[in-house]
């Protein structure tokens, strides 16, 4: 799983910076996977569980160096993704200038809802993410707002990394993240293409 960081502006600076020149590229290990009606379950290390609720990419094909005019053609589907973050690793990795690894890549770090058909996604760029917390919403946001866009994501992430059938590019949240507690359940959906329901946990 290959995932991208403020990639939306106003997230970007609810986390006190700007949008960095470069895109912040991180990973997850395919053993953060969670499934639908799953439990996101925290570490002992940490205290603060965030949500964030982001576009998946799935890729359907193997490609590397992709230009931008021919990205959509390695798009096997898409669907609604959680970039589960303890924030509090990652405050503090920040600070010492160490990766995002542990905060980003633990265990079912990584819960993504049905894929679905690029074909029957018309527009990529114009769908809404929402996210509940025990009925509340937290997050609303459209892809419309991203940074880069899908062909732009593709293409620099292949100028990098080899693409593989079924890697799935986190494509960043916008903004309204927060912390959940054990206990709490998540809704997540792109309104009418995928959605997701998994709950709170400790390890
Ligand atoms: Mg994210």
């Amino acid at each position: 799983m290959l995932c991208l960081g403020k990639n939306y502006e106003k997230h970007a600076k609810e986390m006190g910076g700007e949008v960095p020149p470069n895109p912040v590229v991180f990973l997850k290990p395919s053993t953060a996977l969670l499934g639908d009606g799953g439990t996101v379950l925290i570490p002992a290390i940490s205290n603060d569980l965030h949500h964030e609720v982001e576009l998946v990419v799935v890729i359907g094909k193997h490609g590397r160096d992709i230009a931008p005019e021919h990205a959509m053609e390695y798009i096997l589907g898409y669907a609604v993704g959680l970039d589960m973050t303890l924030r509090d690793v990652q405050s503090a990795a920040k600070k010492r200038g160490e990766p995002w690894a542990v905060a980003k890549g633990f265990d079912t770090s990584a819960p993504i809802g049905n894929v679905v058909p690029k074909e029957q996604v018309p527009d990529p760029h114009s769908l809404m993410l929402n996210l509940t917390v025990n009925g509340q919403v937290r997050q609303h946001g459209s892809t419309a707002e991203m940074i880069l866009n899908i062909p732009q994501i593709i293409s620099y992430l292949s100028s990098i990394y080899t693409l593989e059938p079924g890697d799935c590019i986190f494509t960043g949240t916008p903004e309204g993240v927060s912390q959940v507690q054990p206990g709490d359940l998540l809704v997540a959906e792109i309104e009418g293409v995928s959605s997701l329901r998994v709950g709170v946990g400790r390890r």
